[in-house]
């Protein structure tokens, strides 16, 4: 690297997009000064020990890269053998109060007779008709009815994305759901019934875990030497003459924004338009305009509930039906031996959509499975994020808008796009691709 291409770059946020775009950037041999708001890096990954016991807090963490180069890039951090556990899911769903194989349509024999017949005439009916383009589905709702029968969207799909999403699922458009659709292949369903074999080929159906530490472990290697300005909220990003300021410290050459992205208008100092070239600065301003708008970019919280519960083999149960709050049991517990207390119970996390105070949460666990106990909770204010029919394009427009400025957004609420750690990483490496020696 010459002195012409070694830069100066803030990243804003320690959550798995900053720090791999930090470790990304400072092994191409730049700069780079991380900010963060909290305590310590993590964002979503990051875990706590309560009195021994290891709390994800929000959710449970668990690690699996589809992309090649992501995988290869984040092993080269780790030794895979040594560090880690490969594990098998073993997810069930609560329904009428028996535990059903995951995911429900490879498992309906194990539900009520007629429940059966319907779902199963359904499906034949379905497969009679014959697959139609995904995209042509006017939304989510219209794209489950057509694909699964009207039984099993109402026995499961429904009641639990409602839960967790909390939207109506007619209002959810389907461009957001490219790469992520659950399509069925009919002949497998009946196979799988039929043969009674289980869950196969589905996310996560194998996974990697941390022998020690959970998802902090992950963030925490990464973020080994990196320089991370922690309890440090960003609050304003100026620019002037071509340079970045944080919190008027710099310059910096680049940013790289891996927060929020609705608190982007309030945080920007920008040059005048006048000083902006017109195409960038009406890219710019009319994107961030409507971020501005009430209801553009929604979000859901989460409330987390970590608990002792009784020994099961379970990684994952989820809890469809209205009458419980709890949309999912994460068996964080069973992730790793390292996870419980030595000599204590194993311990779990129970995930709530939106804001629920401890006391119900409380009250509802004694509604489930295991003789949980609560230990410790957290509430996690941005969650899921919820896209509508513009928001990729108010989002794309954007950065085309910001690129000029030497401005980079990439991650979950940045980008406001449902990523995974390992897609937040692929994008991290792409941005970083197109935008840095
Ligand atoms: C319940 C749940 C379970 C999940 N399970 C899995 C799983 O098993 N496997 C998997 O791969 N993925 C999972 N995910 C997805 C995963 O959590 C995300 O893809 C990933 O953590 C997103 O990382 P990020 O860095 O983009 O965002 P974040 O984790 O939100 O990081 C952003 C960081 O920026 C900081 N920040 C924001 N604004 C500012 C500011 N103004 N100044 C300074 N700092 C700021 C925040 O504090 C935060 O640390 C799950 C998500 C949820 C909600």
């Amino acid at each position: 690297m010459t002195a012409s291409t070694h830069q100066r770059i803030a990243v804003i946020g320690a959550g798995i997009s900053g720090v791999s775009a930090g470790r990304m950037l400072t092994e191409k041999g730049h700069e780079v000064v991380i900010y963060e708001k909290e305590e310590k890096p993590g964002g979503l990954i990051r875990c706590d020990r309560i009195d021994g016991n290891l709390f994800h807090k929000v959710g449970g963490h668990v690690f699996n890269a589809k992309n090649k180069e992501v995988s290869d890039w984040f092993w080269k951090h780790f030794d895979r053998n040594k560090e880690f556990i490969k594990a098998e899911r073993n997810a069930k769903i609560l329904l009428n109060g028996k535990m059903i194989g995951y995911p429900l349509e490879n498992h309906l024999y194990q539900l009520e007779e007629d429940t059966v017949a319907q779902i199963t005439r359904e499906l034949l009916e379905l497969q009679a008709k014959g697959y139609k383009d995904p995209f042509s589905y006017a939304n989510f709702e219209d794209f489950l009815q057509g694909n699964f029968g009207e039984a099993l969207y109402n026995l499961y799909f429904k009641p639990y994305n409602e839960k967790i999403w909390k939207v109506d699922l007619s209002t959810v458009p389907m461009p957001w759901l490219e790469g992520k659709l659950p399509m069925p292949d009919y002949n497998k369903i009946f196979l799988n019934n039929i043969t009674r074999s289980g869950e196969k080929e589905m996310v996560h159906s194998t996974f990697y875990y941390p022998k020690q530490g959970g998802s902090q472990f992950i963030i925490d290697r990464l973020a080994e030497g990196l320089t991370i300005k922690s309890n440090t909220p960003v609050e304003e990003l100026k620019c002037l003459e071509g340079q970045w300021y944080v919190n008027g410290e710099g310059p910096y050459d680049k940013i790289i924004y891996t927060g929020d992205i609705r608190q982007l208008p309030n945080t920007l100092q920008l040059p005048s338009t006048k000083q902006l070239n017109t195409s960038t600065a009406k890219l710019f301003l009319n994107p961030l305009n409507l971020l501005n708008s009430p209801n553009s970019l929604r979000s859901n919280s989460t409330s987390n509930l970590l608990c002792y519960t009784d020994t099961t083999d379970l990684s994952w149960l989820y809890l469809p039906e209205a009458d419980l709050q709890a949309h999912r049991i994460i068996y964080t517990g069973n992730f790793s031996e390292t996870n419980n207390a030595p000599g204590g119970r194993k311990t779990c996390v129970v995930e709530f959509s939106g804001k629920v105070s401890l006391d119900i949460m409380k009250k509802e666990i004694k509604k489930l499975p295991g003789n949980l106990e609560a230990i410790s909770s957290n509430y996690g204010a941005s969650s899921y994020v919820i896209q509508n029919s513009d928001t990729r394009s108010i989002i794309e427009n954007l950065k085309k808008g910001l690129k000029p400025l030497n401005f980079h957004i990439s991650g979950r609420f940045a980008e406001w796009e449902y990523y995974n750690m390992d897609a937040a990483m692929e994008v991290t490496m792409k941005t970083l691709n197109n935008n840095f020696v």
